[in-house]
């Protein structure tokens, strides 16, 4: 596996932000059928590549979401109350009520080794994300449009998905393609922080 290179990534994903998020704006509009397949064969793939201790930057430059359950779990691992803990490090956010942190990079985040120094006890946001393979992928595929640019494997999941369906969709004839509707979007687990 390389190791990450967050400076020549942040260029990279500048220079390809629009024409990934045009491809995934085309994929949730019009799906093919084994998406979902394909997502889980991709993210393996990825993750044969990519190690997430050469880079931790969704830990320096985003926040998870904080549910009551993560704020019970997280405070109980560090002998701590829950209005302690929000005390100390998070702040609700105006807009979505949501509990986040209040400094980046994560205070969790150890900057020596790239380790969370509560991995057990980690948001749920944190445990599935960067959220790959998640089923429905048509559901979830937008969080990836913020994404790729913070998180290399999220990048390198669209830049492999961008090739195996080159020429997708074939715009004349759409026969052999399943349509589904627009369904429900779930909200980006993790945000990023400007
Ligand atoms: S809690 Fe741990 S995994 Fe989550 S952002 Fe902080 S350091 Fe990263
Ligand atoms: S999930 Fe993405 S941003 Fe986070 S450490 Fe792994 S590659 Fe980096």
């Amino acid at each position: 596996m390389k190791k990450i290179n967050l400076k020549t990534f942040a260029i990279k994903a500048e220079e390809k932000k629009k024409g990934f998020r045009r491809f995934i704006n085309k994929l949730e509009k019009q799906p093919p059928k084994n998406l979902n397949e394909l997502a889980i064969e991709t993210d393996k793939q990825v993750w044969q590549e990519i190690d997430c201790t050469t880079c931790a930057n969704c830990c320096k430059k985003m926040t998870p979401t904080f549910t009551p359950k993560d704020i019970k779990r997280a405070a109980t691992f560090l002998h701590m109350t829950p209005a302690a803990f929000k005390e100390k490090w998070l702040v609700k956010q105006k807009k979505e009520k949501d509990w986040v942190n209040r400094q980046q990079p994560c205070q969790f985040l150890d900057l020596s080794t790239n380790l969370c120094t509560i991995y057990e006890a980690r948001p749920y946001d944190c445990a599935g994300f960067p959220h790959l393979a998640k089923q429905k992928v048509k559901d979830y595929i937008h969080i990836h449009k913020q994404n790729i640019m913070y998180c290399p494997a999220t990048y390198r999941f669209i830049e492999l998905l961008k090739d195996k369906l080159k020429g997708y969709p074939v715009k004349k004839d759409l026969s052999g393609l399943k349509i589904i509707g627009k369904g429900n979007k779930r909200k980006s687990p993790i945000i990023p922080v400007e």
